[in-house]
């Protein structure tokens, strides 16, 4: 079809010379994709127009021309339909009141995609100059693109803003080529598009350091005439020398591009005039061999500088550039540098990933360079299995750090962390004191568990409340070893404090028991024995105690003067109970540890029993495991009262949302619908059930167990209550064990 067809759909009001700029752009697509109809192509030209009907750019020429050479320098990388659509429309949604749902339907979802992603990107601001930051910026945007092709359109997008930066003011051009320099041209080399990023850094050198860049242009148009005169006649020598030896090539001179040269004046510390190598040779040739080759007869022709021979055609840089480099001297003592490639290497190197699609679109089925196969293993992952090469770019999911997310604080400073990183680990990324406080977050405004993996580009908020503290359950998800380290710190210095808690009351009860208050005994005292322990401080001695690692009763009567206690016996008579004056005299509750809920470290419900809130406790020191809660009434217990020092008061506190598991076993004639009954009591309850087992029994009697979630004893006995209470029921029993 006629490109003039486009004309038919074009808006009215668009300025000719625009539709025929338009024009040259399907001339472009068809060259590169023959046979194809660029109809979404059209509707995005008229969509574009629609929008931007009425706006100006700062240069004063219509918006709508920054659209067509933004789409123009794509279809010079040769790029498809889809990525010349998306980038007619890609300042639809920032700047106009189209939506994204409108494009989407408009145009379908890749498009949409990546428009959207353009859009994103372009939200994103960067300021600082600092190396570290940049590298996580650059990291974060690579990462946060699904499609490349939305990469390929801002780089497009900035590159056209960069040429026509003159049009704003001072402020705006110098934030603009500050990120030009430290994201987007470094992004382009990454991408390995050597000829992008060359113009990007050039044009930013000329914003930010508009005088360096004033005088080094000077220079190079001052030995312009002088040193093209000098290339083209060493270039023609080197063209001979290599045909004659039957070295297919092809030879471009050229001067560098002055940022190149600002950073070898940085770099070297040295003025212009000892730049020796400002011109360079680049001798394009066919084969890898003939690279090599071609080395040999320039290195017969000039001397090479020492150690300025490299080889990256053996030795690839990490974004696959290939070329062999040498810097040679002529008998004059002119220096200039060589570059040697074959065409492959050459394309790879000024385009990259483009080149590498272009290649792909232009040979369907033809055999892919293997190198061509490693480069872009690294840059990208397979999304699905690739059908035609049509489908190439939409295929390619960017895969560059795929170890790292990036996310945003809610002021929009980016933080890199493993990937699967949690909020608790974004929060101790933060600082310490977020971490141990933290309680909930927000991504994206929305409340998140605290478990939840963060995904790339997320802003995520921490939730903290004072005095709240680091669980021992966060360690099962946390990825960085920052969150874990502060974790367990947290959690052993609380252990230790509880240790030193439960080892001091344990101490005084003794000491009480044998009649000195433990506040008589002098100082010094304790310190001889804390030495005669290994203990370098009497908090140490009392977390030893509290770990149950000393025996109370010894330290006791090492620390009372020699014939306080005539009759050890008579403190194994003592029974280890606080009398209410001596509670009185000490302080409310001193020597007594409350039971919060399931959190306290060194405190656990013991096992045979599991006692619940409401039944009588008693604690006992376990050697390096804390103090065990029981059930007054457990058996244990009253056989392990046995060492009596050992045993320490507790009681309930209450906590609210503690729950504790607990069993409970029915003896039930086996009806039908019994345990469906049963079990909806419990849920009108409101009790979780965690288990029911029914096991039938001679007789037609069945056992049916349940553990159940209770907040306390009066809840469990109310329950136990209702069940036995069902037809069907003989007898309702607490199990000890869970
Ligand atoms: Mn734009």
């Amino acid at each position: 079809m006629p490109a003039t067809s486009s004309t038919e759909r074009a808006p009215t009001g668009v300025a000719q010379s625009l539709i025929r700029r338009y024009e040259e752009l399907e001339r472009k697509l068809q060259k590169n994709r023959p046979g194809e109809e660029p109809r979404l192509m059209r509707r995005a030209f008229a969509f574009a127009a629609d929008c931007h009907s009425a706006q100006k750019r700062k240069t004063g020429e219509p918006y709508l021309s920054h659209l067509l050479e933004v789409a123009h320098l794509l279809a010079d990388m040769g790029l498809d339909e889809v990525t010349l659509s998306s980038a007619l429309l890609h300042d639809t949604i920032e700047d106009t009141p189209a939506t994204l749902q409108e494009i989407n339907r408009e145009f379908g979802v890749t498009v949409g995609r990546c428009v959207d992603g353009v859009t994103k990107i372009g939200r994103l601001r960067y300021h600082s100059s600092e190396a570290r930051k940049a590298e996580t910026f650059r990291k974060m945007l690579l990462a946060m693109v699904q499609d490349i092709r939305v990469i390929l359109i801002k780089l497009a997008d900035r590159t056209h803003n960069m040429r026509t930066l003159h049009g704003l003011d001072e402020d705006r051009q110098k934030r603009i080529a500050l990120e030009t320099r430290e994201i987007f041209a470094p992004v382009a080399l990454r991408l390995g598009m050597g000829k992008v990023r060359s113009e990007l850094e050039d044009l930013a050198f000329s914003y930010l350091e508009p005088r360096a860049f004033e005088t080094i242009t000077q220079q190079i148009e001052s030995r312009r005439e002088a040193s093209e005169e000098f290339l083209s006649a060493i270039q023609r020598e080197l063209q001979e020398k290599l045909s004659q030896t039957g070295i297919p090539s092809r030879i471009e001179g050229r001067i560098k591009r002055p940022y190149s040269i600002y950073q070898k004046l940085q770099r070297q510390n040295v003025t212009f005039d000892m730049v020796y190598d400002l011109m360079a040779l680049r001798v394009v040739t066919d084969t890898k061999t003939n690279c090599y080759a071609a080395m040999g007869v320039i290195h017969g022709q000039w001397h090479p500088v020492q150690g300025r021979i490299k080889d990256f055609v053996a030795m690839p840089r990490p974004n696959l550039y290939q070329s062999l480099h040498t810097s040679v001297v002529t008998r004059e003592g002119q220096r200039f540098e060589v570059q040697i490639r074959t065409e492959e290497m050459h394309r790879m190197a000024e385009e990259g990933i483009c080149a590498h699609w272009k290649y792909k679109a232009r040979s369907q089925g033809a055999d892919v360079n293997e190198n061509q196969m490693a480069w872009l293993r690294r840059l990208v992952e397979w999304q699905r299995e690739m059908r035609d090469s049509t489908d190439f770019l939409s295929t390619l999911k960017i895969e560059l750090y795929p170890e790292e997310v990036y996310v945003f604080t809610p002021r929009g400073e980016v933080i890199s962390l493993p990937r699967d990183a949690t909020p608790v680990d974004f929060a101790y990324a933060i600082h310490t004191e977020v971490g141990h406080t933290c309680t909930g977050a927000k991504v994206d405004g929305q409340i998140a568990p605290l478990k939840r993996a963060l995904q790339n580009g997320e802003i995520v908020e921490v939730i903290t409340q004072a005095g709240s503290n680091p669980s021992q359950d966060w360690l099962g998800f946390v990825k960085t070893s920052r969150a874990r380290n502060k974790i367990k710190q947290w959690l052993n210095s609380e252990r230790r404090r509880q240790a030193v808690g439960i080892g001091r009351r344990l101490l005084e009860k003794e000491a009480r028991a044998a009649k000195v208050p433990l506040k008589k005994i002098p100082a010094k005292r304790l310190e001889e024995v804390c030495r005669e322990y290994g203990c370098s401080t009497p908090e140490d001695l009392y977390a030893r105690l509290g770990y149950g690692r000393f025996s109370v009763r010894q330290v006791v009567r090492k620390l009372l003067p020699a014939g306080a206690v005539d009759d050890p016996a008579q403190l194994r008579s003592k029974p280890p109970v606080l009398d209410p004056a001596d509670d009185k005299r000490l302080g409310e509750g001193e020597g007594t540890l409350e039971v919060r809920g399931m959190d306290d470290i060194l405190i656990y419900r013991a096992r045979c029993c599991n006692p619940i809130p409401g039944e009588d406790i008693i604690g006992y020191v376990t050697r390096g495991k804390g103090v065990g809660v029981h059930s007054s009434a457990c058996r244990n217990v009253q056989n392990l009262m046995f060492e009596a020092e050992r045993r320490i008061d507790v009681r309930w506190a209450p906590k609210a949302g503690s729950k504790y598991q607990a069993r409970l076993t029915a003896q039930v004639e086996d009806r039908q619908g019994l345990l469906k009954d049963l079990t909806s009591i419990l849920s009108n309850e409101g009790l979780n059930i965690v288990k029911a087992e029914a096991s039938a029994s001679d007789g037609g009697k069945a056992a049916i167990d349940f553990v159940v979630e209770v907040v306390d004893k009066a809840q469990l006995e109310r329950v136990a209550g209702a069940l036995s209470g069902t037809d069907g029921v003989l007898a309702v029993t607490r199990g000890s064990r869970i």
